[in-house]
């Protein structure tokens, strides 16, 4: 079966691996979300770095979106297992150095 455009996006840029799901944030645009990926592949040049992916909030992947954000370098990792406060202040922050 062919790669979706979105299993696609979910591959790290840099070495093509599959990233791992960051979580979700909310996007400036109140009909799109912002999906984070971090790549772990220890050979990459990007590992435990970044990048994002606009979705619409079905979960698709709007049209209009040509230009993924990528950051390659200082995108914030949301620790593993954090929840509640401490991960709304993680959050937080990624989230105003995402807009930025
Ligand atoms: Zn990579």
């Amino acid at each position: 079966m062919a790669e979706t455009e979105l299993e696609k996006r979910k591959r790290c840029p840099k070495c093509k691996q599959l990233g791992r799901d960051n979580g979700t944030l909310p996007s400036t645009d109140p009909t799109k979300k912002v999906l984070t990926m971090i790549c772990e592949n220890k050979r990459c040049e990007w590992d435990q770095t970044g990048w994002a992916i606009t979705l619409r909030l079905d979960g698709s992947l709007p049209s209009d979106d040509v230009n993924p954000l990528l950051k390659p370098k200082g995108f914030p990792v949301l620790e593993r297992g954090v929840s509640g406060d401490d991960r709304e202040a993680q959050i937080k922050a990624f989230y105003e150095q995402y807009n930025q």
